[in-house]
């Protein structure tokens, strides 16, 4: 803008401005501002009296040289031509005739061509504003003899303090909270931001309040915002599910509640960058510190996608609270690994395949291995031995030992293992000892004893290596093939086009 302060301060002035940005940052204002400078009664300067009748009349929208047009409700090439064939005639009142054409990508092509000429040869008495929301739309034409200024979007708090300033001048009492999350609503737009601002007044009969703001704008409270994301975070569906209960309850715009959603996360995803630079206003900081220790920087750009797109597809759900609730339980599923060792085995795991992500479905209980081994049992059937070896408190070398024993023949207390030739250097004494006492135990046979001999092949050799594999890849398949027949699955499967990662899903046993 300084360049337009001197070109006004010296009077030479361009004859055609475009000023470009998206509704509500000024554009008009601008204009007539502009349209004060060029006309007001103590000459052109860049700050116009506002005094004299003709800033007066300007701002009261009634002086007779500013010719405002409205290119939206008015595309048609003989309104442009109208208008353009008064443009050689002098002002009347003032120094120069300004045109302001709001919406001038609206313009029809005949509409630009006659424009084009005007612009081409301009009387010195006309000078032209052109505002629009949309320049990509404006022929190269037209852009080359305008001198564009580009307003961007007003940041949220620069809304903020327009009001503040204007609430602390006509002794309206308002908190903070509330000012942000009108500013947010505004979108940027100071013109919505004000209007948001007088509703805001009125519907809290004269004080400006967060909690009535967020009622009146339809908006989730503080509180429930961090216990969604906190139920997220902890992976708790039945705490989410009690949050997605109670909003229910209240007539929400879902999408503003996703929005609240976003901008906690995109403050906790900061925090987690740059633990300085996060100015929460929405959540308190000690909530924003902690969520961020609860989350990965992954997690937190999932959920972020995620929420997008499930704002995206509200319209298209079959209600807005299910839309909403099922982006929540797309998080909760698509979560990588939280990598908390704790396995969870309770009840409900079978019921609620969601409990936490990756998904886990719950172990056969029957074949986990709490179950003791009934004495009767032959340890030369492999799965026999292997579920022996698994349930001996044996480590280390042992263990290995133990795991590549391929049995063979039990006879009154001896069992004859297969070793394969690879790996005669793990038979030692010692640890052959160790197995046999504790193997010994688990069989309540106090005289086991193993006998050594070599295998040949370990590949066909049923060692407890091979059993507990093909037992870890059966399980898998079978919780692969239950999760797949998962409705809500199903449906993300075919909403993201998505697969799920088969080592992804958990058969909940501990693996070796
Ligand atoms: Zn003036």
């Amino acid at each position: 803008m300084t360049a337009l302060t001197a070109a006004l301060t010296q009077n030479r002035v361009h004859h055609a401005f475009l000023f470009a940005g998206t509704r509500g940052v000024g554009k008009t204002t601008l204009a007539r501002l502009l349209a004060k400078a060029l006309n007001c009664d103590r000459g052109v300067s860049a700050e116009p009296c506002s005094k004299c009748d003709a800033c007066i009349a300007v701002d009261e929208g009634r002086y007779i040289d500013l010719i405002e047009v409205d290119a939206a409700s008015r595309t048609r090439v003989d309104d442009t031509r109208e208008l353009l064939d008064n443009v050689q005639y002098a002002p009347t009142m003032g120094r120069f005739k300004v045109y302001l054409i709001d919406e001038v990508h609206m313009l029809s092509g005949h509409s630009f061509n006659a424009l084009l000429k005007t612009l081409e040869e301009p009387p010195a008495h006309v000078k032209f504003l052109l505002a629009t929301t949309d320049p990509q739309k404006l022929p190269p034409t037209i852009l080359s003899r305008c001198l564009q200024f580009n307003l961007r979007a007003l940041q949220v708090i620069e809304i903020v303090s327009q009001m503040e300033k204007i609430l602390k001048s006509e002794a309206v009492e308002f908190d903070l909270d509330a000012l942000n999350t009108l500013a947010r609503a505004a979108a940027g737009s100071m013109r919505d931001g004000l209007s948001l601002l007088d509703q805001a007044i009125a519907f809290g009969s004269g004080t400006v309040a967060g909690g009535a703001i967020r009622d009146m704008l339809g908006m989730i409270e503080t509180r429930q915002v961090e216990q969604l994301i906190r139920a997220l975070a902890e992976a708790d569906v039945a705490a989410l599910l009690d949050v997605v209960e109670a909003l229910r309850e209240r007539a929400l715009d879902y999408r503003l509640v996703l929005d609240d959603l976003l901008v906690s996360l995109h403050d906790i995803c900061l925090y987690q960058i740059a633990p300085n630079a996060v100015d929460a206003k929405a959540l308190d900081a000690g909530f924003i510190a902690e969520l961020s220790e609860l989350m990965t920087p992954e997690d937190v750009q999932l959920f972020y996608q995620i929420g997008l797109l499930g704002k995206a597809d509200l319209p298209l759900a079959p209600d807005p609270a299910t839309g909403f609730e099922m982006a929540l339980l797309r998080m909760l599923l698509f979560r990588p690994d939280a990598s908390n060792g704790e396995e969870d085995t309770s009840e409900e795991s079978e019921t609620l395949p969601v409990k936490r992500s990756p998904v886990r479905v719950a172990p056969d209980k029957k074949r986990s291995q709490s179950d003791s081994v009934p004495k009767s049992l032959n340890p030369a059937e492999p799965s026999v031995w292997a579920r022996l070896v698994g349930d001996a408190a044996l480590e280390g070398v042992s263990r290995e030992l133990a795991m590549n024993l391929s049995p063979q023949t039990y006879e009154s207390g001896t069992l004859t293992v297969g070793l394969s030739s690879a790996l005669q250097h793990l038979d030692k004494s010692t640890r052959r000892q160790e197995v046999e006492k504790k193997i010994g135990v688990l069989l309540g046979e106090e005289a086991f004893a193993l006998q050594v001999v070599k295998a040949s092949h370990t590949s066909d050799a049923a060692t407890p290596v091979v059993v507990q594999a093909k037992r870890t890849e059966e399980a898998k398949q079978q919780a692969y093939n239950k999760l797949m027949q998962d409705p809500v699955v199903q449906d993300i499967i075919d909403r993201f086009d998505a697969t799920v990662v088969p080592d992804s899903v958990q058969t909940g046993q501990k693996g070796g």
